[in-house]
């Protein structure tokens, strides 16, 4: 790659949010290139053994992005989701055949997702720029100039930056961009657990005085635990050994299946941070770098890849009526598509944590009255389709229309109306 190389888009940050944008782009026929700070593919992530509920509408949205069918032979499906709560009475189930529904979510490692990302770079011909940081951003009238530090230090130019590069987005503090915080002051730990018998496919919620806690099936036999603590107690339960750690975790919830090993643990700082803009003069946040949110409701990804689904609808648009893709317009026209459906899922998920949340009394009180709440049906009923992700309109993507049928379609129209 040469210094001065021209591209539509220039992605800052490889993690899933912009190598699935980055991969939907190419396939619209942008030319995109995506600068990493790590090296890359890094299918290693040092134990991040963190797994993704995909709803269905997101597992939807690979499948016309043509991600899935390599995906599929490392996707658990989950047939059930059972919701409880500190006394580990059952207490609400979601069935995916009562939804006349195949699955009720998708659950695949995050690593497994970023190897597949990895292959269709090489397949769709993004540009990678690994083990490189943006040093500095020029926005200009036509253009953006990105001063890449790395390797080789180079000067790139595109029509349109995307700032996917993680919480601490480099390109969100480079626009000045100021965010909502709320520090639920928790951390979620992530343990990998094998077992002796079979999960049947159930996902669990579980919600307690210390935070919920949720049981992912990962394969026949795997199974990927999330709980939240205080930052110190976190602390401690990950200096536990394997069987003080199992005791804790039984403590907390009953597993409904006999532990044979404990893998990986990790542990995740919790906040909920939302941009108050996610747009600039040709620049646009993506995933982390405009939202997270509390993961009890398995949201995060699934809420950047409906933004994802709205912004190819819009660029291809702009791609078949030869517009401006960085330009204020086109911008605004992604914005008002998919900013309704993020504030509602952030809304949503951060009431249910603080529902649930501990707190002294009054707090008990709402609590009490959040979890009565949960079991009648309307409410119910919201935290499935969450759950499901079926809060939104929905996206051309997520109907099962792919790139190439949507910019055919878009053509014929555009000739029609000629
Ligand atoms: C414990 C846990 C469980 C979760 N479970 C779910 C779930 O079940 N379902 C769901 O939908 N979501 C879930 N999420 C959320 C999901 O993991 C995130 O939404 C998603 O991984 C965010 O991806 P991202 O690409 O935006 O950010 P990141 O993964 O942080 O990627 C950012 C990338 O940018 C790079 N970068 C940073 N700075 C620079 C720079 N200056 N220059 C170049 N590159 C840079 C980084 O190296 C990194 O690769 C969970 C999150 C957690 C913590």
């Amino acid at each position: 790659m040469q210094s001065g190389a021209q591209y539509d888009v220039v992605m800052v940050g490889a993690g899933a949010a912009g190598s699935i944008l980055a991969v939907a782009l190419a396939q619209i026929g942008y030319q995109v290139a995506i600068v990493e700070s790590q090296s890359w593919p890094f299918q290693n992530r040092p134990g991040d053994k963190r797994a993704i509920a995909l709803s269905p509408i997101s597992w939807q949205v690979l499948q016309s992005l043509k991600l899935a069918d390599l995906l599929n032979e490392h996707v658990q499906r989950v047939q059930k989701v059972s919701v409880t709560k500190d006394s580990g009475i059952a207490s609400h189930h979601i069935q995916a055949d009562s939804h006349n529904m195949p699955s009720l979510a998708y659950v695949v490692f995050l690593s497994k997702l970023m190897h597949v990302l990895a292959a269709a770079f090489e397949q769709y011909g993004v540009d990678v720029i690994s083990e490189s940081r943006v040093e500095k951003l020029e926005q200009q009238d036509s253009c953006v100039k990105v001063y890449v530090q790395g390797a080789n230090n180079l000067v790139l130019s595109s029509s349109l930056l995307i700032g996917a590069d993680g919480i601490n987005s480099s390109v969100r503090k480079h626009c000045k961009i100021a965010t909502l915080e709320h520090d639920y002051r928790q951390s979620a730990i992530v343990a990998d657990l094998e077992l002796y018998d079979y999960h049947d496919a159930t996902a669990y919620e579980h919600f307690t005085k210390d935070g919920p806690l949720a049981l992912l099936p990962t394969g026949p036999r795997t199974v990927n635990a999330i709980f939240t603590r205080t930052h110190d107690d976190a602390k401690k339960i990950m200096q536990y050994d394997d069987a003080a750690f199992l005791a804790s975790l039984n403590q907390t919830f009953t597993l409904p299946f006999n532990v044979a090993r404990v893998h990986t643990r990790k542990c995740f700082d919790l906040h909920l941070s939302m941009v108050k803009t996610r747009m600039a003069h040709r620049i646009v946040l993506f995933g982390h770098a405009s939202h997270s949110i509390h993961p009890v409701g398995g949201q995060g990804l699934n809420l950047t890849i409906a933004d994802i689904a709205s912004m190819v609808e819009v660029l291809i648009d702009a791609k078949v009526r030869d517009l401006d893709i960085g330009s204020w317009a086109v911008l605004c026209d992604y914005d008002k598509r998919a900013f309704p459906q993020q504030k509602k899922i952030q809304v949503l998920t951060d009431s249910f944590i603080k529902i649930f949340a501990a707190k002294p009394w009054p707090f008990n009180a709402l609590k009490e009255g959040g979890f009565l709440a949960l079991r009648q049906a309307p409410v119910a009923k919201r935290f499935a389709k969450m759950m499901m992700g079926y809060q939104q309109k929905l996206p051309s993507l997520a109907l099962g229309i792919s790139i190439q049928e949507q910019l055919d379609f878009q053509r014929q129209k555009t000739r029609g109306a000629r």
